[in-house]
């Protein structure tokens, strides 16, 4: 069992690392880029060990994806018994009991009491994608309805449905036609202020669709409940339960795309919980099964029991070993109240990054919920210009301290954290303290600023 403590044994990344990234280099195709170059060959709870022996903080859960701690003992004990057991069948060939199992968990566990219906596949993109696929052929409408900053993945349905251009999209195109995309609420740089941003992004949204595609042509509104990669994004209180009303006035499916936000990062089940907003249709993946890979669509049974048999489905959609991860994951969420931990988490964050604001001036936005936080990096808290710069070099300050850093956000200048649910109090303020130490030394931008 790993230590849960930060070990710098070598300069980060150590020489084994270096030797890999140079392996990596001759095999990997370049545009499978890395963010922090050490080689991992072990985790538990919140630390990943290099090759070197270095031992860092883990504060970005792999995206998001080992909410239940790297290593958990209960995934790693299911994963191993469903693997000696059988590994595949395809279960649109001969179905097995943990798919039906997962997917009787998703129609309890998601927003909303009302009868549900799930799908299981391998990916957050591939369930985006089959969400699309339901609504529309529910509806008989094409259009659909995304927002600025959006992130749905990067397959050519769901390239054209997120936002950003570098790196996602860049000479990837022509991408799929009908979707449309509208302003999202973001309070920090709304134009006529935070105050204002709910009531005007919401009457800004709906005047779009109806003026420039027609609520008769929409067949859905897909929303990150809170966006992740394009920069943490929260909707002001109010929007998202009115936006989801006025969807429902207009026969809209309203899709909430819970990949990052799912399975208790949040300190819900779902972001969704939080204002009572039941959506029709509820993609997950990335926490749902301690790192395996899954994806799923849960909606009304109405909507979800409309398609045809055989209109579904994938070679591995809802793989026995990932099914058995996830299985085990959510019973390790509910048994530990993850969601509660989250609460936790988020509070010791909000803590020490309101404490930074005050510090910082560059720190312009403190904002998240649960484990899921974020601070907004601006030149100039008054000018509010992004930087990216900044974040950059920051971020590569935690690295070679051992810390694993993420960033996001459309212009590159949100540093987002993501921990383990598991991880400790000692280590979320040790990690705080090499962040506060990384950020006064990429400010001081001498010796030691991050840059190597
Ligand atoms: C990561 C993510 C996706 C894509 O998931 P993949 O498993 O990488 O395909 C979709 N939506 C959101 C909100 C995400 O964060």
């Amino acid at each position: 069992m790993i230590e849960q403590r930060r070990i710098l044994a070598t300069p980060i990344p150590g020489p084994r690392s270096q030797d890999l990234l140079e392996r990596k280099q001759a095999a990997v195709a370049a545009g499978v880029g890395v963010g922090l170059p050490v080689h991992v060959t072990d985790g538990a709870g919140g630390i990943l060990r290099d090759a070197d022996g270095n031992q860092l903080i883990d504060l970005g859960s792999g995206i998001a994806v080992t909410s239940v701690g790297n290593g958990n003992a209960r995934v790693v004990e299911a994963v191993t018994e469903q693997v000696r057991r059988f590994t595949h069948t395809c279960f649109m060939v001969t179905p097995y009991e943990p798919y039906v199992g997962v997917c009787e968990r998703l129609n309890a566990l998601t927003p909303g009491d009302h009868e549900k219906r799930s799908a299981l596949f391998s990916s957050g993109a591939e369930a985006v994608e089959n969400a699309v696929k339901v609504a529309r052929h529910v509806t008989g409408r094409q259009a659909v309805v995304v927002f600025e900053h959006a992130y749905h993945g990067r397959t050519n349905l769901t390239m054209a449905m997120t936002a950003k251009n570098l790196p996602y999209k860049h000479r990837f195109g022509p991408f799929a036609p009908e979707v449309h995309r509208v302003p999202m609420a973001y309070p920090y740089r709304w134009p006529g202020g935070p105050q204002r941003c709910a009531e005007e992004a919401l009457e800004v949204v709906t005047d779009r669709i109806h003026t420039l595609v027609g609520e008769e042509n929409t067949a859905a509104v897909v929303i990150e409940p809170i966006q992740g990669e394009g920069g943490f994004v929260v909707p002001p209180p109010g929007f998202l339960p009115d936006l989801a009303q006025w969807c429902r006035e207009h026969g809209i499916l309203l899709v909430a795309d819970e990949v990052q936000t799912g399975f208790c990062r949040t300190g819900d089940w779902f972001a969704s919980d939080h204002e009572g907003v039941v959506p029709d249709l509820v993609t997950t993946a990335k926490g749902i099964a301690g790192g395996m890979p899954l994806a799923a669509v849960t909606g009304r049974a109405d909507v979800m029991d409309a398609v045809h048999a055989g209109g579904l489905g994938g070679t591995y959609g809802g793989n026995p070993v990932a099914c058995a991860a996830a299985l085990a994951a959510i019973g390790s969420m509910e048994e530990d109240d993850l969601a509660g931990r989250a609460r936790e988490i988020g509070a010791v964050l909000g803590d020490r990054l309101t404490a930074f604001a005050a510090r910082f001036p560059q720190v312009g936005d403190v904002r998240g919920r649960g484990a899921m936080m974020a601070m907004e990096l601006v030149a100039d808290p008054d000018t509010k210009q992004p930087d990216a710069a900044l974040a950059a070099a920051v971020s590569r300050g935690c690295h070679e301290r051992g810390v694993v850093t993420l960033t996001c956000g459309t212009y590159g200048n949100v540093f987002r954290f993501l921990p383990p649910l598991s991880i400790g109090d000692d280590l979320l303020h040790e990690a705080m303290d090499v962040l506060e130490e990384s950020f006064a030394a990429a400010l001081a931008g001498g010796p030691g600023a991050g840059g190597s």
